[in-house]
C-alpha cells in the first residue's frame, strides 16, 4: 500500500520499547542478494529476543511486493516487532501478534568512493548480534559522523575494534585481510561472511581476530562492508588521519571486484 495509507498502533512495542527486529537486503538486477543468509540471521534474531513469526510467510510477502513494486535494483527492509498490547508493561504480552512492515525502495547499487571516518567508543548495548530496531546508539553515532563531514564512525570497546555504526570492519594488512571475530559485541554481517568467502576464493588469506583501535592508522588499507554499501574503503581516519597513503590498495580494488562479480550469482 501507498506509505501514506500504512499504519501502526502508537502501542505498538517497537515503537514503545525498540521491542522488534529487522533485516536489510539489497536487490541486484531482479535478485535479492543472498537472501538465504538473510533469512538465516532473521530467523536468529526472532529466536534471540523470543519472538515467533514464520519466515516463510514473511519471504513470500517479500516476494510478492517486489515482483509488485517492479524495481530492478532496490533496497528491502523488513522490520518485525511483537505487535501491540492494550496495557504498557515491559514484559512480553501473554497473545502476541507480530507487527510487520516491509519497504521497499529503488537505489543504486554503485562501487563506494574513497570515504572518512570518524573513530569513537562503542556507546551501544551488549547484544549487537541481534539485528535490533533499537539503533539509538547507531544514530547518535552516525550523526557526529556526518558533523565531523564523515561517511561512517568506526567504533571500539576498550583497545578493540568492534564494527562501524551500519557496517562491520576489515584492516588490510600487506596481502592479509583482518576482522573482528563474530561476538554479542557485533552484527555477523552478510557482506562481512561473503568478503572472507570471496578473499579466500582469490587466495587472499583472512584472519577473523582482534584489532586494536590505536593500530588503525598504521594499516594498509581499511574498508567497511553492508549489503546497501557492498565494500566501502576508508582513507582518512579523525582521529588518525591518513590510512596507508591514502590510495585504495590492489587487495581492495581485487576484493570489490570479485564481490560485484560474485553476487550476481549468489542465492
Ligand atoms: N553492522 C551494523 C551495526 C549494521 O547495521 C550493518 C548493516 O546494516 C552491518 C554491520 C552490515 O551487515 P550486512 O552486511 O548484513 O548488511
Amino acid at each position: 500500500m501507498p506509505l501514506n495509507k500504512a499504519r501502526i498502533s502508537p502501542m505498538d512495542r517497537g515503537f514503545l520499547f525498540g521491542d522488534g527486529v529487522y533485516e536489510v537486503m539489497a536487490q541486484v538486477d531482479g535478485r535479492i542478494r543472498a537472501k538465504s543468509l538473510h533469512a538465516q540471521r532473521l530467523r536468529s534474531s526472532l529466536d534471540s529476543i523470543g519472538l515467533e513469526t514464520s519466515i516463510e510467510q514473511v519471504f513470500t510477502d517479500v516476494e510478492r511486493l517486489t515482483k509488485k513494486v517492479g524495481f530492478s535494483t532496490a533496497k528491502i527492509y523488513v522490520q518485525v516487532t511483537r505487535g501491540t498490547a492494550d496495557v504498557r508493561e515491559h514484559a512480553f504480552p501473554t497473545i502476541v501478534s507480530p507487527t510487520i512492515f516491509i519497504t521497499i525502495s529503488e537505489f543504486e547499487a554503485i562501487p563506494q568512493f574513497a570515504s572518512q571516518a570518524i573513530v569513537r567508543p562503542d556507546i551501544r548495548w551488549r547484544k549487537n548480534h541481534i539485528k535490533s530496531v533499537a539503533l539509538l546508539g547507531n544514530v547518535l553515532l552516525m550523526q557526529e559522523a556526518r558533523d565531523s563531514a564523515a561517511q561512517e564512525a568506526i567504533l571500539y570497546r576498550g583497545e578493540y575494534v568492534t564494527e562501524a555504526s551500519t557496517s562491520n570492519v576489515f584492516v588490510i594488512r600487506g596481502q592479509k585481510v583482518v576482522t573482528p571475530p563474530l561476538s554479542d559485541l557485533i552484527l555477523p554481517g552478510i557482506t562481512r561472511h561473503l568478503v572472507i568467502e570471496i578473499a579466500q576464493l582469490l587466495g587472499i588469506s583472512v584472519l577473523e581476530d582482534n584489532i586494536r583501535v590505536d593500530s588503525l592508522p598504521e594499516a594498509d588499507g581499511i574498508f567497511l562492508s553492508s549489503s546497501t554499501r557492498g565494500l566501502m574503503p576508508i582513507v582518512s581516519l579523525n582521529p588518525g588521519g591518513c590510512v596507508g597513503n591514502g590510495e585504495l590498495t590492489s587487495t581492495f580494488l581485487a576484493l570489490q571486484h570479485a564481490y560485484d562479480e560474485r553476487l550476481r550469482c549468489y542465492e
